[in-house]
């Protein structure tokens, strides 16, 4: 690890006067202090930010508001949010492990960096860490890696399962800088890799993620967050999708749905839900639905299972959804 200036802010203010663009923020520093052991990233000044005010949980009267130094376990287990946003609590307990869930927070989730071999190896090259040096997974070892939203210049899939049930939700991101205060949605905060995956989110330098504000949706009570990943724990989503259904009288009225492990950002499936609204609520309903998931896909050598996988994983996120009403 290289040597860098550590300070510990006490306001947002002072945190984002003191950040620059060659500053990290730490937060439960799971990923950032990994990755500067590996000298993937090597801020020359880590800002603390444990410090700031930006903890907590609230149900408000327009949805729920949750702080980025909230933990992800403390998200997890809030009562309010297990009952409101069951995908949420399934997202988070399904992800890392029960200790790195307990230090890691909200904000850090959604920032942490992808898990592409290529990319945590600095001896090899990688367009994401050095623009310009080339993208081995395009040919190599690509069997984690996405089939949606991929250029030439990389392939790698976005982590966060928190992500992908937060872009189902349409959640908002609130971001402070010198410039004052913006929210973006999180659908559009993640970037296409194009011929700049160094630039993975709509996040300027400096920049500090405040907050996640999730709309209400009373449906959302109905709602699963299903993955499926090479060993039961402690493991990356290899697929995953967020389903939410509103029905009346066995039709379907109103879908969200969202994939993890397929997408260079999490990815929500605007066809699949438009192809399961106004039909029956059945396993034939959700196959047809499926297979409109699959448009524009591009597998690579060893991901060719990836689009069979999405599929059957929407099918089987919404049986199961069925089986909890
Ligand atoms: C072994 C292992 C397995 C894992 N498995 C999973 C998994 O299955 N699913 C999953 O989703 N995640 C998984 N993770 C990732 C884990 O969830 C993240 O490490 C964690 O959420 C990051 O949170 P943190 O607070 O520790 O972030 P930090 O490490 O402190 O920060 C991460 C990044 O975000 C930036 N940052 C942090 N907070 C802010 C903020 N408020 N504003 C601006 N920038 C900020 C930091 O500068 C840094 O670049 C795993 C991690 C490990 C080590
Ligand atoms: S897929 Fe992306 S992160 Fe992985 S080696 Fe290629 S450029 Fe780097």
């Amino acid at each position: 690890m290289r040597g860098y200036v550590f300070e510990r802010p006490g306001t947002v203010e002072d945190a984002v006067r003191r950040s620059g663009s060659d500053t990290a923020f730490l937060a439960g520093g799971t990923t950032l202090v990994d990755l500067m052991k590996l000298e993937v990233m090597n801020p020359g000044r880590v800002l603390d930010i444990n410090r700031l005010p930006l903890h907590g949980i609230d149900v408000t009267a327009d949805g729920l508001r949750i702080g980025a130094l909230a933990r992800m376990s403390e998200v997890a287990a809030d009562p309010r949010v297990r009952r409101a946003y069951p995908m949420l609590t399934q997202a988070l307990e399904s992800s890392a492990s029960g200790q790195l869930r307990n230090m890691a927070s909200i904000g850090g989730n959604l920032l942490q960096r992808t898990r592409c071999g290529y990319f945590r190896e600095v001896s090899t090259p990688c367009n994401k860490r050095r623009p310009g040096s080339g993208c081995p997974a395009v040919e190599g070892e690509n069997r984690m890696h996405a089939v949606l939203g991929t250029s030439g210049s990389c392939v790698a899939t976005h982590p966060s399962d928190l992500a992908v049930a937060l872009v189902a939700l349409d959640a908002t991101v609130r971001l402070r800088g010198r410039d004052g205060e913006r929210t973006v949605p999180l659908r559009e905060f993640y970037l296409l890799p194009g011929d700049t995956p160094q630039h993975e989110h709509d996040l300027r330098p400096g920049e500090l993620i405040t907050g996640v504000h999730v709309p209400g949706l009373d449906w959302a009570r109905h709602s699963l967050y299903l993955k499926v990943r090479d060993r039961r724990s402690y493991e990356f989503a290899l697929s995953s999708a967020a389903v939410a259904l509103r029905t009346a009288g066995g039709t379907i009225v109103e879908a969200r749905v969202a994939v993890g492990g397929m997408g260079t950002r999490p990815w929500r499936l605007p066809a699949v839900e438009r192809a399961l609204a106004g039909r029956p609520a059945t396993e034939a309903t959700y196959a047809a639905a499926a297979a409109t998931a699959v448009e524009g896909v591009r597998p690579l050598r060893h991901n060719a299972f990836k689009p069979e996988l999405m599929k059957r994983t929407i099918v089987r996120a919404l049986l199961e959804l069925e089986r909890t009403r």
